[in-house]
């Protein structure tokens, strides 16, 4: 297949002819859940910032499993300690102690300046416990009635794919007959600080925001807006969820993406990185007096705080401080940020980005763009259609952006 300059690139899904590359595809196409589409590419192995796919050919990973591996494709320190856990004790359960848990839930909270962590699994469960955490609190602290506890969210979030976090979301391919859904969501529109405060009453408990809706296309709210509904949850006694499973552990250029603004939200979840890409580990972070209202027998799960995760993710956030990946991702950001604003195509609407966080914005489907790009060796994914993401591991090297950059500017044109 060719690509030329600003032409619209071909879809190579007609024209490719790989037969391992077929042979995986057909097979899991015969046998697989049919719930994603993804690019046409089999990966096989991958290191630091490449993947390699079953034929041999290299490309320069730019979605980081949606900012999962924000320390790299097996980072050597994270094959080791998953390696030197796994022979010797990866799986308790919580009916035991475990040696590893209690030294990551210090580093946890001390990474995030907060005071205990609750570990879980994925990203979803993570947010489940923080909606749990929100209502005792709302009925046990604030005196909202039993069972009248509401949330504020926002239209276009991504937060899961339990029937409770679909249930709110704005996006109809998420929720079509996946009903009948749990009650206590209002949703108002993201960055608009009138509407979450018209939607306050007295029985609000949280406000749950990602604070860049990476999936709904990389938006950021209004400068200010972030600073303003704390102060707003704040004032009227309400909960600040912040869902930093994408935004958080240095993938805008900070900490956290609320860093941005000085705010400190009341509950920090987490997940993806957090592991990085080696083991499902997420969690919420908050204060003592919050999580102690969970008391025993209360919530849990069989694998969150598993001796094998506690090490992995300990290890993940040793990683991102030793090699300063908050500061990397920073700097290489703007220096990406920089070449895509130089970017000239008129398929372009917008390009925006934070730290290590960008996006192209199109007038089209951003699918066929990525597909040229992958032919050109750079994966990167679409999002919510015409937004192509570009989110590389922030381990990224000067020479492999420059990459990533040649590649833009072949299938975009520019400078
Ligand atoms: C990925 C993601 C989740 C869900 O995480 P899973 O591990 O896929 O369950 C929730 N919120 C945000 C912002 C995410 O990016």
């Amino acid at each position: 297949m060719t690509t030329t300059t600003n032409t619209m690139p071909h879809t190579m899904s007609h024209t490719r002819s790989h037969t391992r590359t077929d042979a995986f595809i057909a097979q899991e196409e015969a046998f697989g859940a049919h719930n994603y589409r993804p690019l046409d590419l089999v990966v096989a192995e991958a290191q630091g910032v490449w993947v390699t796919d079953v034929e041999g050919k290299r490309y320069l990973d730019c979605l980081s499993a949606y900012s999962a591996v924000n320390q790299g494709h097996a980072h050597p320190r994270l094959v080791a300690a998953l390696t030197a856990q796994a022979q010797r004790v990866t799986l308790t359960s919580r009916a035991f102690r475990n040696d590893q848990l209690g030294p990551f839930s210090e580093a946890l909270a001390r990474f995030c300046g907060m005071e205990a962590v609750l570990p879980m699994n994925t990203g979803a469960e993570a947010v489940e416990t923080a909606i749990k955490l929100a209502r005792r609190w709302a009925y046990r602290v604030k005196g909202v009635a039993d069972g009248e506890a509401e949330i504020i969210a926002f239209t276009n979030n991504f937060h899961g794919r339990t029937t409770t976090l679909v249930g709110f979301s704005s996006e109809p391919s998420y929720r079509a007959h996946f009903g009948p859904f749990a009650p206590g969501f209002r949703l108002v529109p993201f960055g608009d600080i009138a509407a979450v405060r018209a939607a306050m009453t007295s029985r609000t408990a949280a406000v749950l925001i990602e604070p860049v809706q990476c999936e709904a296309g990389v938006l950021f709210p209004p400068d200010g807006f972030l600073r303003e509904l704390a102060a707003l949850c704040a004032r009227e006694a309400v909960l600040l969820i912040a869902d930093e499973i994408q935004t958080g552990l240095g993938r805008t250029g900070a900490k956290f993406a609320c860093d941005h603004e000085g705010v400190t939200p009341d509950v920090y979840v987490l997940g993806k990185a957090l592991s990085g890409g080696m083991y499902p580990v997420s969690a919420v972070v908050s204060s003592r007096a919050l999580l102690d209202l969970f008391e025993p027998g209360s919530h849990g799960s069989t694998y969150g705080g598993n001796p094998l995760g506690c090490a992995v993710a300990r290890e993940a956030l040793a990683v991102l401080e030793d090699e300063q990946l908050v500061e990397r991702s920073r700097a290489q950001g703007a220096e990406l940020l920089r070449a895509l604003q130089a970017l000239r195509h008129p398929a372009i609407k917008a390009v925006r980005g934070r730290g290590l966080l960008c996006a192209i914005e199109l007038h089209e489907p951003a699918r066929p763009w990525c597909e040229a790009l992958m032919a050109r060796g750079v994966l990167c994914k679409e999002t919510h259609g015409t937004v192509i993401r570009l989110a590389p591991p922030l381990v990224i090297g000067d020479a492999e952006l420059a990459v990533c950059v040649e590649a833009l500017e072949a299938v975009f044109g520019g400078a």
